[in-house]
């Protein structure tokens, strides 16, 4: 996908991306790939690629849970890793506040250097385990929404998000074509850690690649005793 293939499929979502925007997009890019040089971000590296598979599959989970475009929400992004999904999501819409979680300081101190570079306010980056992140008071149970790509298991996935969100909130769910299999794995995690499916859209990237997004409620709070320690959710998961 071209930039301007890019800008034309955002549009036919329903976005338009000013000039500002598209520059911060090139931006990122260029600091993605310089950074590359020497920390381990991501084996995507081809223009084209980037462009579709980390900054159009970002964007796709406004599509689907629109209130992202316009409400002032808070969203939290654990094992962001280079700043997916949430990055593209704040460049498109700046008045989401976003939180990215990352074990990795390496990674970490890349996304301090692109929210800086790019003059983005109302972003928190942290350095740490979604296990530990989890018990700590400040950030459970407080956020609107969680989401993460690429990182676990629906299931493991559930006890690393579904702390963070706060009742009447919801986990994003972004997958690839194991979806359906994962959600059935995961479902006894998700009911122990107050989740519910309440929508699934099934589609595909402009490659034909089969993407899912399933949004899980969150109508009661986590017990206490998840997260577990570090390590025991994808060592022991629920169920
Ligand atoms: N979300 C990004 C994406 O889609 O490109 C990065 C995916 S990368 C495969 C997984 C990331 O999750 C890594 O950066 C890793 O450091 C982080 N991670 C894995 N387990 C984690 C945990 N328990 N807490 C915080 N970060 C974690």
């Amino acid at each position: 996908m071209t930039v301007e293939e890019f800008i034309l499929a955002v549009k036919n979502a329903g976005i338009t991306l000013t000039k500002h925007q598209i520059q911060q997009f090139e931006d990122y890019f260029d600091m993605l790939i310089a950074t590359n040089e020497h920390v381990n971000l991501t084996a995507i590296t081809e223009k084209n690629d980037v462009y579709l598979k980390h900054f159009y599959d970002s964007l796709t989970v406004s599509f689907y849970e629109q209130e992202l475009q316009t409400g002032e929400k808070t969203l939290i992004d654990i094992g962001t890793g280079a700043g997916f999904p949430s990055l593209p999501l704040k460049i498109v819409f700046p008045q989401l506040k976003i939180t990215m979680v990352d074990s990795l300081q390496k990674r970490i101190n890349f996304l301090q250097e692109v929210v800086s570079a790019l003059d983005l306010a109302g972003v928190e980056v942290i350095h740490g385990r979604a296990e530990d992140i989890g018990q700590n008071s400040n950030y459970r149970e407080s956020f609107d929404y969680a989401t993460a790509r690429a990182v676990a298991r629906t299931g493991v996935l559930a006890e690393y998000t579904l702390p963070f969100v706060k009742k009447g909130g919801k986990f994003i769910v972004m997958k690839g074509a194991a979806a359906q299999q994962e959600l059935v794995d995961g479902k006894k995690a998700l009911a122990t850690l107050g989740g519910v499916l309440h929508d699934e859209f099934e589609f595909t990237l402009p490659n034909g690649d089969a993407r899912y997004i399933q949004i899980v409620n969150k109508n009661k709070k986590t017990p206490k005793q998840y997260p577990r320690q570090a390590g025991t959710p994808s060592k022991k998961p629920i169920g």
